[in-house]
């Protein structure tokens, strides 16, 4: 008992102090991009082509991200002609499909719910983790929230096994035929008042997987979303804040 509380005291406190303080990302993590506005027409629709996830289009020689298809793997012409720099800013939930979509404007972070959600789940949040057909890096950052560095309890917000414990689906996964039916029927099950979570390029529009026979391009014809949290996958910390963001935490 002793060697356990020597241990204990040894340790110390390792809970990252966010939202206090910003966490420090390591220098090649990916976050918001920058869009260069030097390009020609032809530049950037030859750029905008480039990506193999349709996640680039062009207006004239105004190059556009669609923040929920980019899989910010930096492996595209855009990028390596520095029309597209990633930032180390790892907020990007946004509460609108259209949100994600950027040119030159502001990127418009999650608003809150409004005050009657707020006060149902602001303290007290319960989410049934759904994998519709991902390829699990989504649902292990997902779990790495419940790690002490994040701890995830300590907003009250935890994961479920029951939908019919939970306030909402936080969903991973582009929506694979077979996995079409369970998604569906775990949502019923879910009590109203009820969220909708997509997190990840998969669950947003399809990632990799977009206009696959076998699966739906992400959850938006399915089920009404709440949040859209990007990535591949997204960084704990992006889902951390966008959850925050929702409950009118920050
Ligand atoms: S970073 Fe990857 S997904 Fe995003 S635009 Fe470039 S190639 Fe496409
Ligand atoms: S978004 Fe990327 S990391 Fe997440 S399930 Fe799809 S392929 Fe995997």
């Amino acid at each position: 008992m002793l060697n356990i509380v020597r241990e204990r005291l040894r340790q110390g406190h390792r809970t990252g102090t966010f939202p206090k303080e910003a966490p420090k990302l390591p220098e090649r993590f990916r976050g918001l991009p920058t869009i260069a506005q030097n390009l020609t027409p032809a530049e950037c629709a030859e750029v905008a082509a480039a990506c193999p996830f349709a996640a680039l289009g062009c207006s004239d020689s105004q190059l556009q991200i669609d923040l929920g298809r980019c899989l910010f793997c930096a492996d595209c012409p855009a990028a390596a002609r520095g029309a597209l720099t990633f930032s180390g800013d790892y907020r990007l939930a946004v509460r609108k499909r259209e949100d994600l979509l950027l040119e030159d404007k502001a990127h418009r972070l999650a608003d809150k719910l409004d005050k009657r959600m707020r006060k149902l789940f602001g303290r007290s949040l319960k989410l049934r983790q759904v994998s519709a057909g991902g390829c699990n890096a989504c649902e292990a950052d997902l779990n790495v929230l419940g790690t002490l560095v994040f701890d995830l309890g300590r907003f009250g917000i935890q994961f479920v096994a029951s939908p019919r414990h939970a306030d909402g689906l936080i969903v991973t996964g582009a929506v694979t035929e077979n996995m079409k039916g369970a998604l569906l029927e775990t949502y019923a099950a879910v009590p109203e008042p009820k969220l909708v979570i997509a997190s990840g390029a998969c669950a947003i529009a399809g990632g990799p997987f977009r206009d696959s026979p076998e699966a739906h391009n992400g959850i938006g014809d399915l089920l009404p979303v709440d949040l859209y949290i990007p990535g591949c996958p997204p960084h704990p910390y992006t889902a951390l804040d966008g959850l925050l963001r929702l409950l009118g935490r920050l």
